[in-house]
């Protein structure tokens, strides 16, 4: 007697651990259908034991994907193999929401599964023993780690006063437009731009003000460009624009816009309005260039004469094939 009390309070205990164990525990005939659901999923699902026994697990639960899930299970079924879903490949297979006050940013709960077979005595796989994990902790916090350094990414490539590219990031833009120009063909432009006489709007208005009008001046250049185009601010008061499938002509009608632009900008600092020009050249592609630096070279000779004639100007570098072969 003593023994069938014990055998009895053991199936109790069994009966609460898995009534209350912080994992889903469903059994599936192989057809299946639910046979089995635990508290875990009756206070997740809102559905009680009685309400979902028997019936089709993918007419309950019109989320799950039938055809991916049974794809995991045929092994378990016929090589009585366990199979696994993680939440990186699908997000959940029960579409549960998230109550976790700390894990808030989810709105669902992201799962991971383990599928192992239940045999009869015969060996015969009768049922599947599935183990829903809550995993919304582990997931959401390796999200934002992610998001984090996407962040951070971003962060390396942009200059902070601008929010253009910066040099560094620029310039690799440039290898690869380089590397592209060379096997493709095409024809793309490169603009460089410098602000005139900028030390003496440090020297007038101090360093703060001079900061504030390179902040207008790259808004300027972002204004003008088109989503292909990629600015970065290359040195101090130096801008630099690769204008992609771009011919000259073509650019020199971006910059004399550009250059028209500054000059007409009035940027009011400390109740001050100060006005500035730029200088600016250009050079397009020549497939004479053998590196990507000949074609910087061209675009700033270009720039260079543009100072010389006076400032507030636009040069085409007309000679830039000679350049790259002297
Ligand atoms: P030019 O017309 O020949 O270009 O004359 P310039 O006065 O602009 O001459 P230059 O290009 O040699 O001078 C650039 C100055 O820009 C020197 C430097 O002190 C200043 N500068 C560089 N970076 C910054 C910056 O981030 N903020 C501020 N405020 N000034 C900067
Ligand atoms: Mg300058
Ligand atoms: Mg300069």
């Amino acid at each position: 007697m003593s023994h069938i009390n014990s055998d009895v309070s053991e199936v109790h205990w069994l009966l609460d651990m898995f009534q209350t164990v912080d994992v889903g525990l469903v059994v599936l005939t192989i057809d299946y259908k639910i046979q089995v659901w635990n508290g875990f999923m009756e206070n997740h699902s809102g559905l009680t034991p009685r309400q979902v026994r028997d019936r089709h697990l993918f007419d309950l639960f019109s989320e799950i994907d039938e055809e991916w899930l049974r794809r995991k299970c045929d092994p378990v079924i016929l090589l009585k193999n366990k199979a696994f879903t993680i939440w990186e490949q699908r997000p959940y297979i029960f579409k549960f929401r998230n109550y976790r006050p700390i894990t808030g940013s989810a709105d669902y709960m992201y799962q991971n599964s383990t599928i192992f077979p239940i045999t009869d005595v015969r060996g015969v796989v009768t049922h599947l023993c599935m183990i829903i994990y809550d995993v919304t902790d582990v997931a959401t916090s390796r999200l934002e780690l992610e998001s984090m350094n996407g962040q951070l990414r971003q962060l390396s490539k942009t200059d902070f006063l601008t929010a253009l590219n910066n040099r560094g990031h620029w310039e690799d833009a440039l290898t690869t437009e380089f590397k592209r120009l060379k096997r493709s063909g095409h024809r793309s432009a490169l603009l460089m731009c410098d602000i005139d006489h900028f030390k003496r709007v440090n020297d007038t208005f101090g360093h703060a003000a001079g900061d504030a009008v390179i902040k207008e001046v790259a808004q300027a250049v972002k204004k003008n460009l088109r989503e292909t185009d990629v600015a970065g601010r290359y040195g101090g008061e130096e801008f630099a624009v690769l204008l992609v499938d771009t011919t000259e002509d073509q650019a020199m009608f971006f910059a004399e816009r550009l250059r028209k632009t500054v000059e007409n900008l009035a940027i009011e600092y400390n109740q001050q309005l100060l006005r500035v020009t730029v200088s600016v050249g250009i050079a397009e592609y020549h497939s004479s260039m053998s590196e990507h630096r000949n074609w910087i070279e061209a675009a700033d000779k270009a720039l260079y004469t543009s100072k010389a004639n006076g400032r507030n100007q636009v040069t085409l570098c007309q000679s830039a094939e000679q350049l790259s072969a002297g």
